[in-house]
């Protein structure tokens, strides 16, 4: 099969350690190789596989910047990020806004083992830059994580109730990695 110039997105698999080599933006988990960002596979000499960034870092995202996003895909190992703004620089455009990824690794301090357990489609996350040039992401800290999420089955914001989010309309309750700021707005 040619993987050669396949685009990819985070957390595809890309073959096994017995046929590769694991490059830049590739990750082996167990002898299976994964894409660790957006991009084209490129297979070198000596069977080494990487991954292209195809998204190029907006000039204003540096690491260590908190950004605020909406999870758009989340995968068996990572959640996808649209970022939309960069924390302390709200006013200055984001001039090619990226997307970031949350490895299950840099959810929180802890082991996690079902990454949809932490974060559901559509969340808003507040994250922090940990690679600025794949923009990765991570959430683990008290004031990172979900900050605004909707009821998976009635699409209505969920209140925070304790550790957990309550749905008032059809009483679903939903677990998220939780944000100390969540349901304040963008902060
Ligand atoms: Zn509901």
């Amino acid at each position: 099969m040619e993987r050669g110039g396949k685009f990819v997105l985070p957390g595809d698999f890309l073959g096994t350690s017995e046929e590769f080599i694991p490059g830049n933006g590739v990750y082996d988990e167990g002898g299976n190789l994964y894409a660790s960002h957006i991009g084209k596979v490129s297979i070198g000499h000596n069977r080494v596989i990487y991954v292209h960034p195809k998204v190029e870092t907006p000039p204003t995202i540096e690491e260590g910047d908190v950004v605020i996003g909406q999870v758009v895909d989340i995968k068996d190992n990572v959640a996808v990020v649209n970022i939309a703004c960069v924390k302390g620089k709200e006013k200055r455009e984001v001039a090619a806004p990226g997307q970031g990824i949350i490895h299950i690794s840099n959810v929180k301090s802890g082991y996690v083992t079902e990454l949809r357990q932490e974060f559901g489609y559509l969340d808003v996350v507040k994250a922090r830059v940990i690679d600025a040039k794949t923009l990765r992401l991570s959430t683990d800290a008290k004031d990172l994580g979900v900050i605004k999420a909707m009821c998976m089955r009635c699409k209505r914001d969920l209140r925070r109730r304790g550790n957990v989010l309550f749905c008032e309309r059809c009483k679903r309750v939903e677990m998220r990695k939780l944000s100390e700021d969540y349901g304040k707005g963008l902060i």
